[in-house]
């Protein structure tokens, strides 16, 4: 079986430039998580548009997320998600990815290790709408679109 020599660095290349790009991801979320959220934010042309953010918690793939559900009150519309950053199970602090060569997540407080692929694109969609299903069983009315 011969395959060409130049894939599995494309592959390697690819997975570098996505986990990187989760890493900034999750660094702007957990940010932003640690500065005081105002209950409401006044955005748009008119100070009438209002939006305000819905957190809830999820367990999922042995972590648990609190992703982040922005809605406007008055269009009683979902306007976009966030799953944010996984945390451990048995500490709720948020898991960072490991610096010690070894790939994957750590948790800073108890050492937990959990494999890479724990924030795959696929998961965090699942999160993602797990949290907007939460959020219309609690706000009924609301729409995704
Ligand atoms: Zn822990």
């Amino acid at each position: 079986m011969t395959l060409p020599a130049h894939v599995p660095a494309v592959w390697l290349a690819a997975s570098v430039a996505a986990n990187v790009i989760l890493f900034l991801l999750f660094t702007v979320f957990a940010l932003s998580r640690k500065s005081e959220r105002p209950a409401a934010v006044a955005v748009g042309r008119d100070a009438e548009e209002v939006i305000d953010n819905w957190e809830t918690r999820i367990e999922r793939v042995d972590v648990l997320w609190f992703p982040t559900v922005t809605f406007s009150p008055s269009a009683k519309r979902v306007l976009k998600t966030a799953p944010g950053v996984p945390h451990c199970k048995n500490c709720a602090r948020a898991l960072s990815l490991s610096k010690d060569g070894n790939k994957g997540w750590v948790c800073p407080a108890c050492s937990q290790s959990f494999p890479e692929t724990l924030a795959d694109v696929s998961i965090l969609d699942m999160i993602s709408k797990q949290a907007v299903k939460h959020f219309l069983e609690r706000h009924p009315g609301f729409q995704t679109k």
